[in-house]
């Protein structure tokens, strides 16, 4: 999901004088009905059913746009792709080993965490990151069956 919508975040879009193409339109309103993190190749894969032509490149440059825009986090994993997420408001994720799914995890579990690191270390515009792995309910139930 997109944390304003998506005729908000067009709004937003174009008082920043960015022009919304057809390309541009259609992976907002991807990522205004997804919570499944993409990463860029499934955009691609998806985007190149409805419209021809588009490249691998383009979507690149689209979501780096909006990631410069704040309207859109990536989620960076090491040497694999990027994910991509709407939602820029600050929340966990978890990462499933054996499907490599990313699921939302809604929790504030350290808060103020940020002031505490700026006074104790006298850096500014602190975020922090944690990240979860583990294996997902889905996978789970499949290793129980082939069992
Ligand atoms: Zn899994
Ligand atoms: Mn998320």
């Amino acid at each position: 999901m997109l944390t304003h919508g998506l005729e908000r975040t067009v709004r937003y879009l174009r008082e920043r004088g960015v022009r919304i193409t057809p390309q541009r339109q259609a992976i907002l309103e991807y990522l205004d009905q997804t919570d499944s993190h993409p990463t860029a190749e499934t955009i691609h894969k998806w985007l190149s059913s409805r419209m021809k032509g588009i490249s691998l490149a383009t979507v690149y440059n689209i979501l780096h746009l909006y990631r410069d825009l704040g309207i859109v986090m990536e989620l960076s994993y090491g040497d694999m792709s990027s994910r991509y997420d709407g939602n820029f408001v600050n929340h966990y994720h978890i990462t499933c080993r054996d499907c490599g799914g990313v699921f939302d995890y809604h929790r504030d579990l350290v808060d103020g965490i940020e002031e505490r690191a700026e006074r104790d270390t006298g850096f500014k515009d602190v975020i922090h990151r944690v990240e979860f792995v583990g294996v997902c309910p889905g996978c789970q139930t499949e290793k129980k069956g082939a069992n």
